[in-house]
């Protein structure tokens, strides 16, 4: 069986498709997301997901969270005295979204269709295709979150063709994409975003206004304060939306602070971030050479789309409704289950050719004569530009800057910058040419870059024919499988928690947090039922465990509301 992955930065889910169409498979919690969170403690021991995200209070040192951003990077993480690559903690929450999805179908997963960014450039796919495998998972194709998301929508299976703008507003990021379906084509036709930008941004706005609000300052905040700050922002912002105020209380050395919100209040004070959200869409439009109102459709992805202010924003700036009949924390995940199954050929799906741009731009160093025999020298030359869809192959003549030039030299660049040294080398390729006067031998220069983000560069001498070809695979950083199969046999010292207790540990430590923030009489019921837990755990008596859990849990459920 092949699954759909959406591995987010925030949250990630796994999806298979169905006769029905396709459906999310509920991780060990019965939870359709499980957040992107990883916690290793002393021991070696794991934790993903829900149970990560708790220690986050009790034990922030040990926990990693949007480690998706630097997917691709050289960047550790040291959790709990444990170095790990940002894919290596992707790994991480694939092994136990691989887990779920075996344990919910009752047969071996061993194939994934994994989401990424449109923007995500070679390196990141490739980090994302390694996290994969470290997981023990094949995974031969990746479908771009947009496209996903389109796909999801059915848009693939329209007749006729349509424009449309997906809008994507996660936890951390923010991304835009103009896509058009045309003659059963799906094409990805521009796309810009802001990477620091998405929901946690509007829940610090929250969390601001209400320090303004207590006259409190965030360095008068412990660490483990700021994160239970951060909680009562989420969950305040997630009322508003449906709310004209909203109470927002918390404890601050032994004293509750209470401060009343209005909606409107909110949305002044999200002005600036509502404000930059508009330069990605203009962008995209503005590359993809279409105006506002050509687009025929708005889509709506990422759990942070759900606020109304954002909403609201987006309707007055496309007057449209946009389409929001997904759940949009699913639809990634839904897009790629379909992916899946249009790889494994099944008959309940149209095939679409799925293509994708190329997010960055590919040239080459060259001379510019800028006045009559002055030349400047390490100026960047474009062949495949930003946004171009690939595949793709363009070719560029370039001529000889000096009398009697014995060669050419092509530098791969890849880049936006003006200068060749701002732009990042990929390789060179040298060609001889014959002798002559300058600007009398030129040499075409073609780029061809592949789906599968191989480039290839071919040089030919215009005067001889004679030309030379180099593959670039565009990642230095690339593992061979002895070096992959290596590395999880590095990483097998990590023990993944049983799935069977993943509950019971996920209430006992949300019980230590709730005991930490509470007083008095509160503190000492807390403590009772911890004990008659935990003495259950100790005994091992299912029942008893069962019992004392539920009676834990409401308790629990109950100091939350
Ligand atoms: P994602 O990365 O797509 O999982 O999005 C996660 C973001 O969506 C987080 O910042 C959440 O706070 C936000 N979010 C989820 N549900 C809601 C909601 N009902 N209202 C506002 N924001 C939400």
């Amino acid at each position: 069986m092949i699954v759909g992955i959406d591995l987010g930065t925030t949250n990630s889910l796994v999806a298979y498709f169905t006769e029905e169409g396709p459906k999310i498979i509920p991780n060990r919690l019965g939870k359709n997301l499980t957040p992107s969170v990883v916690s290793v403690d002393e021991e070696g021991n794991v934790y993903v997901g829900e149970t990560a995200k708790e220690r986050m209070s009790l034990y922030p040192s040990s926990v990693a969270q949007t480690f998706k951003r630097s997917m691709g990077t050289e960047r550790t993480y040291n959790l709990s005295g444990h170095l790990f690559k940002p894919e290596e903690l992707s790994s991480m929450v694939l092994r136990a979204l691989k887990e779920d999805a075996e344990a919910f179908l009752g047969e071996e997963v061993t194939e994934a269709v994994i989401s990424v960014p449109a923007y995500f450039d070679d390196k990141r796919r490739k980090a994302t295709k390694r996290a994969g495998e470290l997981a023990g998972l094949k995974v031969e194709r990746m479908i771009s979150e947009p496209t996903a998301a389109a796909v999801a929508y059915g848009l693939y299976d329209k007749n006729q063709d349509t424009r449309f703008l997906v809008f994507d507003l996660g936890g951390g990021t923010f991304d835009v994409s103009v896509l058009e379906l045309y003659h059963n084509i799906l094409e990805v036709r521009a796309v810009a975003g802001d990477n620091y930008l998405g929901g946690e941004d509007f829940t610090q706005e929250m969390a601001k206004l209400f320090l303004q609000k207590v006259n409190l300052q965030l360095s008068d905040l412990s660490e483990k304060d700021q994160v239970r700050l951060t909680r009562a922002a989420e969950k305040a912002k997630r009322a508003i939306s449906d709310e004209a105020n909203v109470t927002m209380s918390f404890l601050y050395r032994e004293e509750t602070k209470e401060a009343v919100i209005s909606a409107k209040e909110y949305e002044e004070a999200c002005r600036d971030l509502l404000a930059k959200i508009r330069e990605p869409v203009k962008k995209s439009l503005s590359d993809a050479g279409l105006k506002l109102s050509e687009i025929d459709e708005v889509l709506l992805i990422g759990g942070a789309t759900r606020l109304s202010i954002v909403r609201d924003f987006l309707i007055r700036l496309f007057r449209k409704f946009p389409d929001t009949k997904l759940n949009p924390d699913e639809t990634v995940a839904l897009g790629a289950a379909v992916q899946a199954a249009m790889k494994e050929r099944r008959e309940e799906v149209k095939e679409v050719i799925l293509t994708d741009v190329c997010s960055f731009t590919l040239g080459t160093e060259v001379v510019v004569e800028y006045d009559e025999d002055k030349y400047e020298s390490g100026r960047f030359c474009p062949i495949i530009e930003r946004n171009t869809v690939i595949p793709a192959s363009h070719t560029e003549r370039l001529y000889t800057v000096r009398d009697n030039q014995s060669s050419v030299r092509v530098r791969v660049l890849q880049g936006e910058s003006r200068y060749a040294r701002n732009n990042l080398y990929l390789g060179e390729l040298e060609i001889e040419v014959p002798p002559g006067p300058k600007g009398s031998q030129s040499v075409d220069v073609t780029y061809t870059y592949d789906i599968n983000s191989l480039l290839e560069v071919e040089v030919k001498v215009v005067s001889t024919g004679i030309g030379k070809k180099m593959i670039i695979k565009g990642d230095s950083n690339q593992m061979t499988d002895e070096e992959i199969q290596k590395r999880m046999e590095e990483l097998a010292y990590l023990k993944i928690q049983p799935r069977d207790y993943e509950e019971n540990r996920l209430v006992l430590l949300r019980a230590e947090r709730m005991y930490e923030e509470s007083l008095g009489e509160r503190r000492q019921k807390l403590d009772h039922y911890i004990t008659a837990f935990d003495a259950a755990l100790k005994r091992g008596d299912h029942d008893a465990i069962r019992e004392a859990r539920e009676e834990l849990s409401a308790l629990l459920e109950e100091d939350e509301d």
